[in-house]
């Protein structure tokens, strides 16, 4: 029986980074994935092909939009569906190649099959497919076995026409009116790739705020821009069925006068969020014990109640995030040789890849007064760029939120141009634990996108925007 100092299960951002840091501190090393691809959620139906669609369709829109503008004269233009899918599988592989490979050059052993405990130093591999199961000694096991889209208990997803995430990833056709549930992260994502194509996109939520988590100015900030390209959202609606019928669904919900409302359209998208995946792991076996909402219960080092048993990413509590699994992934590696590592979870940013982006880090206004703590805000609208007035991307602004008293910055929210990028400025300054007027006194390159963050520093700081 093969022996190794760590098993990891589940190849996804959390499951490849925590093998890879474990290698390179000298483990012994096997990772376990059931697909025959390794790379998770966020590589094959996740994070990537998202961005893939994302950026394929930003090309189209601005094509059909903005190039004229700029003088372009484009006549016939088409959308070429397979070609566009084809691109986005084309990059989903050579990110999961780039996987393999590096497996393979830290000498990690990739074990296919489906993972699951015999006991706490026993683990079982079978393949998916069936066949016969091989089980290996290991002395330590990060469980990384991510999350699935959730199913709502009284819509029948088909997988055809009521959809998740993953089959919205792969319509080969562009739908005549998309009807998306949940106006969070994936579904604004998703609704962006198909009004961006032409089809008729309606969003329906049941908070009163789009991507409700963030800080409240964003989503209501998006919401204008997102209107602009022809996507409707009806708020504060509680869907309460879906239904197909041949090529058509009809979904039905509640509205804010609590009266019924039919919405008819070609496909449904299902995106109201993600479940922790412990399915077929047999957590009994090792003693494994649960929390709420199906994670798996950890300790401040993320180990389970298991001496030697530690849990990362999305199966556990959190933010379902890449980067957040990675992190965490690290830590755990970190921790089992003895060192002594940490992760800031305030300091997780978050991100949207609409266009404009959204992102924000740290603390949120309305968690601010909820605190009761003392802050001012400093913000800067991207209409004042010159950066954006060159690129005609005009709309949205960087708002900072910094300490009334000590000017330290504790949250900073931002909707525009490639701020997905420009928020890690805001995650290294806070890190740092920067003031505003630290920022607001480094020199940014002209013309960027990041003046915008200089010049939201210096508006917090004491008014002293130059450019407003
Ligand atoms: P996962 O990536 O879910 O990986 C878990 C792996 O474990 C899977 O490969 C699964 O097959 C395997 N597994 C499960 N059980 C077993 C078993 N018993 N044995 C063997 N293998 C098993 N996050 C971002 O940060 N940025 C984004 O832009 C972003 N975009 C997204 C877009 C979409 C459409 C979706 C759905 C998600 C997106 N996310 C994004 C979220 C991100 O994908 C997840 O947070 C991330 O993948 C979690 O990583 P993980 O390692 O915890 O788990």
């Amino acid at each position: 029986m093969n022996q190794y100092d760590v098993t990891v299960i589940g190849s996804g951002p959390g499951g490849y980074v925590a093998a890879i840091r474990c290698a390179q501190l000298g483990f012994k090393t096997a990772i376990i994935e059931k697909y025959d691809t390794l790379g998770g959620t966020c590589l094959n139906v996740g994070c990537i092909p998202s961005k893939a669609l994302l950026d394929s369709t930003e090309h189209f829109h601005n094509a059909g939009h903005t190039f004229k503008e700029h003088g372009i004269e484009l006549s016939d233009l088409q959308i070429n569906m397979n070609q566009l899918i084809d691109r986005k599988n084309g990059v989903v592989k050579a990110n999961v190649d780039g996987i393999q490979f590096l497996m393979k050059k830290n000498k990690i052993d990739v074990i296919k099959g489906v993972g699951s405990f015999v006991d706490k130093n026993h683990i079982s591999i079978v393949p998916r497919e069936g066949g016969e199961a091989q089980q290996i000694e290991t002395k330590n096991v990060i469980i990384a076995t991510g999350s699935k889209p959730t199913v709502l208990p009284f819509i029948a997803q088909d997988k055809e026409r009521i959809i998740t995430s993953t089959e919205a990833l792969n319509i080969r056709e562009v739908p005549k009116h998309m009807i998306v549930i949940g106006g969070g992260v994936i579904g604004l994502e998703m609704a962006s790739v198909y009004a961006r194509l032409g089809a008729k996109v309606s969003v329906v939520e049941f908070m009163d705020s789009l991507i409700p988590t963030m800080d409240r100015g964003l989503g209501k900030e998006l919401k204008r821009i997102l209107g602009k390209i022809g996507i409707e959202f009806f708020l504060s609606h509680k869907v309460t069925g879906a239904t197909r019928n041949g090529d058509t669904v009809t979904v039905t919900a509640t509205n804010p006068k609590g009266e019924e409302v039919k919405f008819e359209g070609d496909y449904c998208l299902v995106a109201v969020g993600r479940v922790p995946y412990t399915a077929g792991l047999n957590l009994e076996a090792a003693g494994v014990q649960m929390e709420e909402r199906g994670r798996i219960k950890v300790d401040e080092h993320l180990q389970t109640n298991v001496p030697g048993i530690y849990a990362i990413g999305d199966v556990i509590r959190g933010a379902m995030l890449a980067h957040k699994a990675e992190e965490e992934g690290v830590f755990v590696a970190e921790r089992i040789a003895g060192q002594k590592p940490h992760v800031n979870y305030l300091l997780i940013p978050g991100v949207v890849y609409t266009w404009p982006e959204v992102a924000g880090v740290g603390y949120t206004e309305e968690q601010l007064k909820e605190q009761g703590r003392a802050y001012k805000t400093g913000s800067f609208p991207f209409r004042a760029s010159g950066r954006a007035r060159a690129s005609m991307d005009l709309d949205g602004f960087v708002k900072v939120l910094a300490d009334k008293e000590t000017d330290e910055i504790l949250g900073v929210h931002m909707i525009g141009p490639r701020i997905a990028d420009l928020i890690a400025e805001a995650v290294t300054a806070m890190e740092f634990r920067a003031s505003a007027e630290d920022v607001a006194r480094m020199s940014h390159a002209h013309p960027t996108y990041a003046e915008a963050m200089k010049e939201a520093c210096l508006a917090a700081t004491e008014n002293r925007a130059i450019h407003m």
